[in-house]
């Protein structure tokens, strides 16, 4: 049996620990009650991943990050530091619902394509949010989105992402991963993390929820097997076309197409998605009761998009400080060379170009590419 949890009645400011919510790749998930007013709260606690200090800055990176944006569609953080025991904390919206995994599990393993549309649009609009104040989400997969009842939103929920742990502030080196760590999940990854690179833009962001939409039509991502396996997909393969029995409004099949090309000038920018998206759901509403009747009750006019898309102060084009297309993702070249060791390499291998950075230790079913090292552990982690 495991000891008792320390953790549990012990108090972080004013709030006091009830009971334990969940457990991820980095980080132990309670509830906790503030003292005087009850006032329910999630506290996130890293857990001991061998005193790493690039965890440990990981870590409040997602704080930071998260406490930049104010949306809807994000989880507010209240507060951040460390506990008496010197484990890193946050202190954060206690997010009531299920996660989309969740939710796949349990009505999938495809939704109906009007509510696929909705959770992407209302997932590109919290990330448009986060992308105009230069951050990048990085880590965008079912498991850390989750959906909570909304009466005010479109289909009654809202989204709220999670996790920004490996979130990074694009052009400011004071929020990022160590320098030469790629973290993220095989399955959503985009090619250009895939080829380790460190000049990830919105577009990143725009590939993994590809694969996210990608999954909530067809049932399935469009790679799957060993990561290296999709890694290597991810960089040359096309992805599988959609089956042919889903009722999909026209213009989605290229949209999808753009949003998993593999170079990332060809995919739509975040804000272009958003609107794109909000115009199929419309579609989607208008067109005659079909496999999405359910949301046809929806009143006249389309869905309610007030926690839709960007306000004009979000629609900024992407920050300057991002070097033109051509030098972030030299696709054809990159994708070659990184092609040739991928193929090379057996399904769990580490290679290292640094030898003096420490090898990472692998967190479930998280992609570590530390200077190309790659270290794999299957099991899908929330
Ligand atoms: P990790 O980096 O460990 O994956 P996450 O932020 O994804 O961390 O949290 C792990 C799990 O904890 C989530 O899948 C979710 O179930 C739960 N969780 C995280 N944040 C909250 C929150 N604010 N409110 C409720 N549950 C949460
Ligand atoms: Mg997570």
């Amino acid at each position: 049996m495991n000891p008792p949890d320390a953790l549990l009645g012990a108090l972080v400011g004013q709030y006091r620990i009830t009971r334990e919510l969940a457990r991820g790749g980095m980080g132990v998930v309670y509830e906790a009650v503030h003292e005087a007013i009850g006032q329910r709260a999630a506290v996130k606690v890293l857990q001991d991943l061998s005193g790493r200090a690039s965890s440990r800055s990981r870590f409040l990176n997602e704080a930071r990050a998260v406490s930049l944006v104010h949306h809807p569609g994000l989880v507010r953080v209240f507060d951040f530091g460390e506990l008496p025991t010197g484990k890193p904390y946050i202190l954060m919206e206690l997010v009531e619902g299920e996660s989309l995994r969740e939710r796949l599990a349990r009505g999938g393993p495809s939704l109906e394509v009007g509510t696929a549309l909705r959770i992407a649009r209302q997932i590109a609009a919290a990330l448009c949010a986060v992308h105009a104040r230069d951050i990048i989400h990085r880590d965008l997969k079912p498991e850390n989105v989750m959906l909570v009842r909304d009466e005010e939103a479109a289909g009654g929920e809202r989204v709220k992402l999670l996790d920004f742990g490996i979130a990074r502030l694009v052009g400011d080196g004071s929020v990022r991963t160590t320098e030469g760590v790629v973290l993220g999940t095989a399955l959503y990854m985009a090619p250009e993390q895939c080829a380790g690179s460190d000049d990830l833009d919105d577009r990143a962001d725009v590939y993994a929820l590809g694969v996210v939409l990608y999954e909530l039509l067809a049932g399935g991502p469009p790679f799957q097997g060993e990561p290296t396996a999709v890694m290597r997909q991810h960089l040359f393969q096309e992805p599988p076309p959609l089956p042919e029995r889903l009722r999909l409004p026209g213009e989605l099949p290229a949209l999808l197409r753009r949003m998993l090309a593999k170079e990332p000038s060809r995919r739509p920018r975040m804000v272009e998605l958003a609107e794109a998206l909000q115009q199929l759901e419309r579609g989607v509403f208008v067109e005659a009761p079909g496999p999405d009747s359910r949301e046809l009750a929806r009143p006249p006019g389309g869905p309610d998009t007030r926690d839709g898309l960007p306000t004009v102060a979000e629609r900024r084009p992407p920050p300057a400080s991002l070097p033109p297309p051509s030098r972030r993702w030299p696709g054809g070249r990159v994708g070659a060379a990184v092609g040739v060791v991928l193929l090379a390499a057996p399904a769990a291998w580490v290679v290292t170009r640094k030898p003096e950075q420490p090898r990472a230790p692998a967190l479930d079913g998280m992609v570590w590419l530390a200077g190309g090292v790659s270290a794999w552990a299957a099991r899908p982690r929330s």
